[in-house]
């Protein structure tokens, strides 16, 4: 089994830049775990924290339960993939995977050996001799990685590394990496903004905002169960209705909105009084009339995606529903400009502090 990685009460502070605060996560080894963020909020400077290249202004780094802080990314067990992948274009392929064994003197031998598994493992046996301008974006990916993996680190820390690719490509790519990582077992800390990359990629994810950590959980978690605001808002589309919290009894938090009390299962620590918001994912939110939480709209398109038709509304108040609706609910689909209530039950909606 590969190195854990624990950051305990990390904070990284650049002059007046409070790049990283109080930020606690333990990887698992072998996980993949992902930390996901807008840009600016911080992630690459953790991921270079996790790799020595600085050092924190607070807080303690361990990789296999050794505490590393203060030693440079020679002494660490870890590779790190850089979006710019920094290939050497005059070398061909086989040498540019093992540049990092020759640093530590192993014989030409030996090294081809190496680079002949690891062109097996990324799936590009007998690629060997090419020169890296004669790859494709995807291949010369592939060769980045390898070229991480061939000083055997316990830990591979990568910074949006399909950023640079098409959209299929990067889709493709999402599966490779993954299949990958549990075919090798190396410990995976993998950077983006991208939050379907996260989502289909992680064991688990670290959801980041303004250098601070918002939420650590698993794909399926973070979608149903957003910590969060910005948790809600930036895995998923959601609809959001804010309003002050009359009452919380049995789980159940009842908010005044614009739209009357609308209710949903309670946030961690909401009380009676807080500014807070009902969230609710467009999947959740049906035409039919039964369910507890109702809105008056008026329907305005509707967008046909296949398994589901996206409509598009409008709150009495102006302001802006998502429902998404599954083929079985489509004959009930309004025609554009007409009146309809949408309504979702309280299961399905999350009410969080409005931050
Ligand atoms: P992106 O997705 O755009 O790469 P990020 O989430 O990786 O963003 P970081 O690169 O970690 O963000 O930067 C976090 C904050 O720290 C930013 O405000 C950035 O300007 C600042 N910062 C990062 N490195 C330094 C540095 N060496 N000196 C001063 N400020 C820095």
């Amino acid at each position: 089994m590969s190195h854990s990685v624990d950051l305990i009460d990390i904070e990284m502070i650049f002059g007046q830049v409070r790049a990283v605060e109080k930020f606690s996560a333990s990887v698992e080894g072998g996980e993949f775990f992902s930390i996901l963020g807008p840009s600016g909020c911080g992630k690459t400077t953790v991921l270079r924290l996790v790799a020595g290249f600085i050092q924190p202004t607070a807080g303690r780094v361990l990789i296999g339960g050794k505490d590393v802080t203060g030693s440079g990314p020679h002494q660490r067990p870890t590779s790190m993939i850089f979006q710019s992948l920094a290939l050497f274009p005059l070398m061909p392929v086989w040498e540019n995977i093992v540049f990092g064994l020759e640093v530590r003197g192993i014989p030409k031998a030996e090294r081809r050996k190496r680079a002949e598994e690891l062109l097996d493992l990324i799936a590009l046996p007998g690629f060997g001799y090419r020169m890296i301008h004669e790859l494709s974006g995807g291949q010369k990916q592939r060769v980045a990685i390898a070229r991480a993996l061939a000083v055997e680190p316990q830990v591979l820390l990568l910074d949006e590394p399909l950023s640079a690719l098409d959209l299929k490509l990067r889709q493709h790519m999402r599966a490779e990496l993954r299949a990958l990582q549990k075919r090798t077992g190396v410990t995976f800390i993998y950077i983006t903004h991208d939050q379907s990359e996260a989502l289909a990629m992680s064991d688990r994810v670290a959801v980041m905002s303004a250098g601070k950590l918002q939420q650590i959980a698993t794909p399926r978690e973070l979608y149903a169960n957003p910590a969060t605001s910005f948790v809600a808002r930036f895995v998923g589309e959601t609809n959001e209705f804010p309003g002050r919290v009359r009452g919380v009894s049995d789980g159940i938090a009842a908010v005044e909105t614009r739209h009357g009390l609308l209710k949903g299962r309670a946030g961690p620590g909401l009380r009676a009084g807080d500014q807070a918001a009902v969230y609710v994912r467009p999947e959740a939110v049906s035409l039919e009339t039964q369910n507890d939480n109702r809105i008056e709209a008026e329907a305005e398109r509707l967008e046909f995606e296949g398994a589901v038709a996206i409509l598009h509304a409008k709150a009495q108040d102006g302001q802006a529903v998502l429902a998404a609706i599954a083929h079985r609910g489509l004959g009930q689909a309004p025609v554009s400009g007409g009146a309809i209530k949408l309504s979702f039950t309280p299961a399905e909606a999350l009410v969080l502090a409005h931050g």
